[in-house]
């Protein structure tokens, strides 16, 4: 009897010995969410708070406590992208973000090359942060510019004009910074199509590797959704002249277009943001971040007090966590890489899923003679057009997809009419 449970023990160890090794090297995203702002801007819906200096510290010994209790789940993977977002990380100043990721560093194995991108407002920043938290590690850093006209940053409620944003991309420059990435918001209260090609075209005198170009939406809850009828806003044919005249003038200036809202100069695309579009594994930290990893995703409470409660108390900060079922994966493929350049592959797919690529083809090809989507290279993605109908073709693939069973993929479906004629013929 006991020689059995050795034996199963040492069964169980070699076991895991080999799962380890499999798992040795997996690739891993770590995403640390700074719930700080300087204000809240009008349209914001995400998890931040203003005015909240005097927590910092103590969030940053949170933060440092949750990376350094999570750091032996991980020890086998290799993280090759870390996105310190927000809120506004800079608020955070240079010294907490050198601390931050010293402590990544310490306990996380980074590869010689991994992207480390900082979220940043141009009213923000100085030269000595830059240069600190340029020598800390940030190589990337995205700013939030949103519009280059004063007066649509003012009713939107930003904390910055537009002088501030030319002066900040100069102070990246001079503290090294070379890749930079700046977020711009179309549709905003009372601009006209005029207005945002003026702004695109300031912009691209700043000669940014990256942007990131989103159409404002009105989230209930936020002052702008109760102020809204005070606003002109374009309509939906007006937003859609906005988003197919940016994509085709970035294309111009040797951008190209590699998911529905980015754009990159050739290898300058966000490797942390195309790692949530191809499913790769990532893991949050902060009230409100989210993670895929393990096969699980999971969340963390979207509240500041109980998340450093939770980690200076020992108690629960989840929110929600759930094992991935495999349809769910499937769905999230198709939703997420129909979002991107890259698009779908059909061999993968199949072979990732165990299903029939042909039902989605067969819609895809009559996209394609609508101008809405195209086959390259074995792969099919969305045109310009088609991302801007992106929703309505994902809802329709996803339909066809659910009447996509593994019968088709063993090739029951076609059998079942052969015997059907044969009966006939027979008969
Ligand atoms: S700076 Fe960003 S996160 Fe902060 S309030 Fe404005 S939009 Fe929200």
């Amino acid at each position: 009897m006991r020689r059995t449970l050795i034996r199963q023990q040492h069964e169980r160890q070699k076991l895991q010995r080999e799962y380890a090794k499999t798992q040795r090297g997996r690739k891993l995203g770590i995403y640390l969410h700074i719930p700080f702002c300087r204000s809240k801007c009008a349209y914001c819906d995400f998890y931040s708070l203003a005015n909240r200096e005097e927590e910092m510290d103590r969030y940053l010994a949170a933060l440092t406590n949750h990376l350094k209790e999570t750091a032996p789940q991980a020890k086998s993977c290799v993280v090759d992208t870390v996105y310190i977002g927000g809120g506004t990380p800079s608020t955070l100043g240079a010294k907490r973000i050198g601390a931050l990721l010293h402590i990544v560093k310490k306990h996380y194995h980074l590869t010689k090359d991994c992207e480390i991108t900082m979220e940043a407002n141009p009213d923000s920043v100085d030269l000595s942060l830059l240069k600190t938290v340029r020598r800390a590690g940030v190589n990337r850093l995205s700013l939030g510019v949103q519009s280059a006209d004063d007066g649509e940053l003012k009713t939107i409620g930003r904390p910055h004009n537009f002088a501030q944003a030319v002066e900040a991309v100069a102070l990246a420059r001079k503290a090294g910074i070379e890749n930079l990435s700046l977020d711009l918001i179309f549709g905003l209260p009372g601009q006209t199509m005029e207005g945002w090609q003026r702004t695109v075209e300031q912009v691209l005198k700043l000669e940014p590797e990256h942007l990131s170009c989103y159409g404002l939406q009105i989230e209930e809850g936020t002052p702008l959704y109760e102020r809204q009828e005070d606003y002109t806003f374009a309509d939906d044919d007006g937003q859609a002249d906005m988003y197919l005249w940016m994509a085709e003038r970035l294309k111009r200036a040797g951008y190209g277009q590699y998911e529905i809202s980015n754009f990159a100069k050739p290898g300058r695309e966000s490797r942390h943001n195309l790692r949530y579009w191809r499913l790769q594994e990532y893991i949050g930290f902060g009230p409100g971040a989210h993670s895929d990893f393990g096969g699980r995703r999971y969340s963390f409470v979207r509240d500041l007090s109980a998340y450093l409660k939770g980690m200076e108390e020992g108690g629960p900060i989840v929110d929600d966590d759930q094992v991935i079922p495999p349809e769910e994966r499937r769905n999230e493929y198709l939703m997420l890489a129909l979002r991107t350049a890259e698009g779908i592959d059909g061999d993968w797919y199949s072979r990732r899923f165990h299903m029939n690529f042909r039902p989605l083809e067969e819609k895809l090809r009559n996209y394609e003679k609508r101008n809405l989507a195209v086959e390259e290279n074995g792969r099919w993605h969305l045109t310009p057009e088609g991302f801007l109908l992106s929703n309505g073709i994902i809802v329709d693939l996803l339909e066809a997809q659910e009447h996509n069973t593994i019968d088709s993929l063993l090739g029951r479906e076609s059998r079942g009419k052969r015997d059907a004629s044969n009966a006939c013929g027979s008969g």
